[in-house]
């Protein structure tokens, strides 16, 4: 439980704002639906064009700041969210119902996004090209694209909103952030902790509000020379239309491919797969929706995921031991049920679940593992973003590798096996932006680019220095002195 409500307001130009109607949303606790956590501002057109002002205002302020002692104000923001972890990592159990033990990684993937981002601005570096032209100098450097708009979901709530604003912010950019319902406290404490960084006012500025009134505003507003948007691939792809003439970049859903091969330690690979498919009740773009398993093991791995699932415990998030969760609200509770019901139609029940009670006691949804899946079914094909696994059976590699492939979807997949020629070839052939060997297809490094292809991306990777390209333009000089 909270001690107290928490009344979120939006952050423009440096003051805490409520909406200009004064209208609010509750936010509450999917673990206990009942609960209030707090309320979140319900902002409209007016609030998000005043806040990309803001942003605009603040620009020619902050792109002539030192890059390096921009990078002191995310180092600072480091200290302060690894001072505060664990009260952070409380608050995203409370609201994205993301259990402790995930919920504390991700706090501390945080602080380690600001810390490399902030080191980062000692290293912003050009080039220095030859000429074709006798005497002629010319060097390349980056600069800052201007405001950038940024737009993010509710299952990473600082992970995410930290790999966007940590790298923006260093390459000279204002910003102006769009969180999603469900995720706003979190999103509002890590604006605050900016603000406590030492972060100037209008570098940052935060709107709650619905995607079809505020976020559209800041998609189309002309000021905002890019998008950085991560949700799913509808509003992603209407996103891109709505943005003509920004850069764009676009993180969508998955449908993501664990294959498992003859020669493979089931046991770990079953492991992976149940944690990959029901941690965080599967509600992570990067989770494992898809085994595909030769058959010659088929069998035996059915049962080893059966009982490696079993092992998970659903519970409340802030217990220590549970790895599932609730689902994250309503509509997503009775969109995931519908999905099971489909589910048991499009494949053998291999391990049944659902809805563990009444939802008024928790969003809560157990596993469910079906078999037998065809790879043209809706189950196999549709982002659940829920607890439900479709095992699906091939006849060696090739044939695997070609159902992983088949999927309009291209975020990352994975392989069980010991051979070093399945595992290349694998990496070769996958048409994913990740590829995981022997590893869960939901973990993700923070200095490496992430991001996927197909209906999964567009327009760029995020983190590592690939996020440093999207944030930051190229001028090119030629000079005869
Ligand atoms: P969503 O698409 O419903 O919402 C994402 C954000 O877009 C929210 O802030 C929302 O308010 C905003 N939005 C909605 N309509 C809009 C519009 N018309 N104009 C502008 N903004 C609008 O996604 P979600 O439910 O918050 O998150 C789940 C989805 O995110 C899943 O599909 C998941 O796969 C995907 N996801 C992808 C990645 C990745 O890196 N590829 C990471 C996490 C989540």
């Amino acid at each position: 439980m909270i001690e107290s409500q928490i009344e979120s307001r939006n952050y423009i130009g440096g003051e805490w704002v409520p909406a200009d109607s004064g209208e609010v949303e509750e936010v509450t606790n999917p673990a206990r639906p009942s609960e209030v956590l707090g309320t979140a501002p319900r902002s409209d057109r007016g609030e998000m064009e005043r806040a990309v002002g803001a942003a605009q205002e603040a620009l020619p302020g902050w792109r002539s700041t030192l890059p390096a002692a921009r990078g002191q104000i995310l180092l600072r923001a480091a200290e302060i969210i690894d001072s505060r972890s664990e009260e952070l990592a409380r608050l995203m159990a409370l609201e994205a119902g993301k259990p402790l033990t995930e919920s504390r990684a991700e706090v501390s993937r945080a602080a380690a996004i600001f810390r490399y981002y902030g080191s980062e601005g000692w290293r912003l570096y050009g080039v220095a090209a030859p000429s074709t032209r006798p005497g002629v100098r010319i060097t390349s450097t980056r600069e800052p694209l201007g405001v950038v708009g940024l737009i993010t979901p509710w299952n990473f709530p600082l992970a995410i909103p930290s790999w966007k604003m940590a790298p923006a912010l260093i390459c000279g950019n204002t910003v102006v952030i769009k969180p999603a319902a469900n995720a706003v406290l979190n999103a509002a404490e890590l604006v605050r902790i900016l603000e406590e960084a030492g972060l100037p006012p209008g570098v940052v500025n935060l709107v709650m509000g619905p995607g079809g009134s505020s976020g559209d505003a800041l998609v189309r507003d002309g000021r905002v020379k890019a998008i950085s948007f991560t949700g799913s691939t509808a509003v992603g792809l209407s996103i891109q239309e709505r943005a003509a003439g920004k850069k764009v970049q676009l993180e969508m859903g998955g449908k993501n491919p664990y294959v498992v091969m003859e020669d493979a330690d089931l046991a770990d690979a079953a492991a992976k797969v149940a944690y990959g498919a029901f941690g965080y009740a599967g509600q992570k773009c990067t989770a494992s929706s898809r085994a595909i398993v030769v058959e010659e093991v088929y069998d035996r791995f059915l049962e080893e995921v059966a009982e490696a699932t079993k092992a998970l415990k659903l519970g409340d998030p802030l217990d220590e031991e549970a790895v599932i969760g609730p689902v994250i609200n309503e509509s997503q509770y009775e969109s995931i049920l519908g999905a099971i019901e489909q589910a048991r139609e499009d494949g053998r029940v291999v391990l049944d679940g659902g809805a563990t009670g009444p939802k008024e006691e928790g969003y809560y949804i157990s596993p469910v593992i079906v078999a037998d899946v065809e790879n043209s079914s809706q189950t196999a094909r549709e982002e659940i973003f829920g607890p439900v696994l479709a095992v699906i059976k091939a006849r060696d590699f090739d044939h695997a590798v070609e159902l992983a492939n088949d999927t309009r979807y291209g975020l990352t997949a994975g392989i069980a096996t010991r051979s070093l020629r399945y595992a290349e070839e694998f990496i070769e052939r996958s048409q994913t932006g990740l590829v995981n060997v022997n590893l869960p297809t939901a973990g993700v490094e923070f200095q490496v680019p992430f991001g996927g292809s197909k209906a999964s991306g567009v327009g760029g990777r995020e983190q590592g220095m690939a996020a440093i390209e999207f944030y930051s333009g190229w001028k090119t000089a030629s000079v005869l002195p």
